[in-house]
This record gives C-alpha cells, sequence and structure tokens, in this order.
C-alpha cells in the first residue's frame, strides 16, 4: 500500500515517544518540513521545553492577515501497554486507521496543519498575508515555558495574529460537527478545616473535623456557583477531587484536621473573587476553623465569532455537509493564550473519542479530511479575490 505524504508525516510524528516532558525529534520534523516550504522559523527554547514559531509571506497592508496555527507535540502517558491493540509508539496504519498515542490529540492534526500548508502554497505561492505556526512541546504538562512564554515574547515584538485555528480535537461524532471558540477556567482549592484529636470513646472532649465538614459538603453541592444565565457557557461548577484526613493509624482516634481538594470550572461570567466570596460565607456560617489555599491553573476565555467562524463554518459546511455547533466545553487549552492577543480563535481537531485513552487512533479518511477542510479555511481567508 502506498501512503500519502499527510499519512506518513503523522506517522513519523507518532513515532516520537514524545510523552510530556520529552519531546524526541518531534521539532526536528517539523522544522524540516517548514524549511522545505521557505518559512522564517524560531527555535524558541524555555528551559527544557522546545516551541516553534514560524511563519510564512508576509503582510505588506493593513488589509493582509496573519492565520497562525497552533499546535502541541507533546502527548500523555500511554498507560498500561499490555492494554494497546498496536503499541502505543509505532504508528501502525490498519483498518483505514493511524494507531498510536497522539493520533488524535493532537499529531494527527499537526499533519494535516501542515500538510494543508504546504499544499496551499504551492499551489498559490503569491497569497496576501502571513501563515504562521506556533508548536509547543508543553501542552500536557505545566504549560509554563509553553505558549505562555511564546506570546509573551511575541507581543513585546507587536507581533500580530488575526486568526488563530487551534488543532485541539474538537468534533465529536464527525468532523467539524463541534468547533469552539472559548473555555471555562480552571481554579483549584485545597480546604484544611480543624477539630480536635481525642480517643473515639471520649467524643465528649474532642472536635470531629469529618462530622463538621458533612453539613458543610452538603451545601458546597447545592450551591448554584452562577449568579446569571450564560448563553456561551456550560454552568460554573465545583467538583471535589479527594478528602482525606491526618488519621492514618488506627480507628479509635479522632482525627485533628481533614482536607478537601476541589476544582470550579468557571465560565467568562464568574469571578473568582465571587466563587471565594461564597466558599467563605459557607465556612464561616458553619462557624469552622479552616484554612485554604487557592490556586488558578487558567482563565476562561471567550473569542467573539466573527470573520473566522464564517470561513471555518463555510469550509465544515463545503465538505461535510453539516452545521457545526459553537461550543465552549471541555477541559482549557491553549487556545486562551492567542485570544489574549486579540486574535479570533477557533478549535477545530480530530474526533476526541479516544483522547487520552488507550488505543487512540484516528480513521485515515478524517485525517484526509480535516487536512482539506483546513487548506480551504487557508485559501478562503489568504486568497486575494477580486
Ligand atoms: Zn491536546
Amino acid at each position: 500500500m502506498n501512503f500519502s505524504k499527510l499519512e506518513m508525516l503523522a506517522q513519523k510524528l507518532i513515532k516520537q515517544p514524545s510523552v510530556y516532558p520529552r519531546n524526541n525529534s518531534c521539532h526536528e520534523i517539523i522544522i524540516d518540513y517548514l524549511q522545505k516550504l521557505n518559512f522564517n522559523i524560531e527555535l524558541m527554547q524555555f528551559d527544557d521545553t522546545f516551541n516553534i514559531w514560524a511563519y510564512h509571506g508576509d503582510k505588506k497592508q493593513q488589509q493582509q492577515h496573519t492565520l497562525l496555527f497552533l499546535g502541541h507535540t507533546d502527548v500523555v502517558d500511554p498507560g498500561n501497554l499490555q492494554s494497546w491493540n498496536y503499541p502505543p509508539f509505532s504508528g501502525i496504519i490498519h483498518d483505514n486507521a493511524l494507531h498510536g498515542r497522539g493520533a488524535v490529540d493532537m499529531k494527527g492534526a499537526l499533519a494535516a496543519m501542515l500538510v494543508a500548508s504546504d499544499n496551499f502554497i504551492n499551489t498559490h505561492p503569491n497569497y496576501q498575508g502571513r501563515l504562521a505556526f506556533l508548536i509547543t512541546s508543553d501542552e500536557e504538562g505545566t504549560g509554563i515555558n509553553g505558549t505562555t512564554k511564546v506570546v509573551e515574547s511575541l507581543t513585546i515584538r507587536n507581533e500580530h495574529i488575526d486568526y488563530c485555528i487551534v488543532g485541539e480535537p474538537s468534533s465529536q461524532h464527525q468532523i467539524g460537527d463541534v468547533i469552539k471558540n472559548g473555555r471555562r477556567g480552571s481554579l483549584i482549592g485545597k480546604l484544611t478545616i480543624y477539630g480536635s484529636q481525642g480517643h473515639v470513646a471520649y467524643p465528649q472532649f474532642s472536635k470531629n473535623p469529618i462530622h463538621l465538614v458533612i453539613p458543610t459538603l452538603s451545601e458546597f453541592l447545592n450551591t448554584t456557583w452562577d449568579q446569571d444565565k450564560n448563553i456561551f457557557f456550560p454552568p460554573t461548577t465545583m467538583q471535589i477531587t479527594n478528602i482525606y484526613t491526618n488519621n492514618n493509624v488506627n480507628n479509635n482516634i479522632i482525627p485533628h484536621t481533614i482536607t478537601l481538594d476541589f476544582n470550579f470550572r468557571f465560565n467568562n461570567k464568574s469571578s473568582i473573587e465571587d466563587i471565594k466570596k461564597c466558599i467563605k460565607k459557607i465556612l464561616e456560617y458553619h462557624s469552622l476553623t479552616y484554612n485554604i489555599d487557592w490556586k488558578l491553573s487558567a482563565e476562561p476565555y471567550f473569542s467573539n465569532p466573527g470573520k473566522l467562524t464564517n470561513v471555518v463554518v463555510n469550509a465544515i459546511k463545503y465538505y461535510q455537509k453539516l452545521e457545526p455547533c459553537l461550543e465552549t466545553t471541555g477541559g482549557t487549552s491553549d487556545g486562551r493564550f492567542i485570544a489574549k492577543m486579540g486574535a479570533e480563535v477557533i478549535e477545530l481537531g480530530a474526533r476526541n473519542h479516544t483522547i487520552h485513552k488507550v488505543n487512540e487512533y484516528i480513521d485515515l479518511a478524517d485525517l484526509k479530511l480535516l487536512s482539506s477542510i483546513y487548506q480551504k479555511i487557508i485559501e478562503d481567508l489568504l486568497l486575494y479575490r477580486q
């Protein structure tokens, strides 16, 4: 069987076991590909993290635009290797599907973007505007030295991005049925409630923090965290992720403390301060002695639908004969950093049914379709039409 350039590139990337924080040769493969297309390429390294910033074409006039493709080469751990039908970094093509960790999130989409750009540049060498890539190797990890650092550098240089396509796997049942223009933020909390330790046979001489926390817990679960209905976002939610005491000795001790770990996913209408105030009010109402540590892990973002959204919707309609749903669901994405630069952002990628799971794969037909849709988006944005 003869494999296409697209399949071979996706396969080559999957064969790199670039589980965060490793990147293996992913950046070399991508740089090599972009070099052949005459991109201006900059490898931006922050500590051990490799990021690629590259652009092609130029922007001579105000009405010419920069379209950025945003992606990442790092993948999550494959987990139990015995559970995989094919080794996760073999990039095996079987039954018209490409198998391996990262096939969907998001080496398949990366290959689709690169090949779409390649086809576009070769077909329309005199297009107007700029085609750019920002590819990090720290999206699945801490994100400290990834897209955020590159955006800081680009902002200092007054780089302007008009439109950004993020290759995160947005699709559900068919390519393009769901696209995203925002994500909720993530706020982490660690709450410790203090009681007083004692013998279980003499509860009158101690204060059991487990008993104290129960009514508070049910109040947390019954609280509505949003003040107003938000038509663009799912509601702000709280999930308790862990509860533990300092008692790991035996069962005749009333513990001194109980700790709760929790995570808020909050939309753009919820303020962090309001969430914190609300938690404080509940704790004070129950007269608890407590300590709470907060950590903001991501701000929410929302990108107002404009020209890019229209172009993406039309490209999907052209190939798929369906109207995509515009959503803001799912975890956080690096799209938030590009939205901060003032760009219109749309996330469009592979079907997400196998992301971060064992036996991740992408159908070859999906891979090809994604690349065709990306190419049409580039054409519709960067070809000057009379
Ligand atoms: Zn991803």
